[in-house]
């Protein structure tokens, strides 16, 4: 998913975060990215509220299924050092 910054209408990134990533794992990171600033290469960060309506809503979307995607893991790590042990 890509969205173009409200500034300067160049690509936008969601941001990252090495110290979240690092507590967490990859889970931690993908929760982190999900609710994080985006990131303009040209213009830095930029709050949600700069965004227009829809793309915030897009976006918040993106963000519940990112969320999703990384409970999914974690309950995948489960099962799996669950099976391992058996
Ligand atoms: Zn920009």
């Amino acid at each position: 998913m890509a969205y173009s910054s409200p500034r300067c209408g160049g690509p936008v990134q969601r941001g990252r975060n090495a110290a979240a990533g690092f507590a967490g794992g990859l889970a931690g990171a993908l929760i982190f990215a999900a609710f994080g600033s985006f990131q303009c290469r040209g213009c830095g960060k930029i709050p949600m509220n700069e965004f227009p309506a829809e793309v915030r809503n897009k976006a918040r979307l993106g963000s519940l299924a990112m969320v999703g995607g990384a409970l999914l893991l974690i309950v995948l790590v489960i099962v799996l050092q669950v099976f391992m042990r058996s």
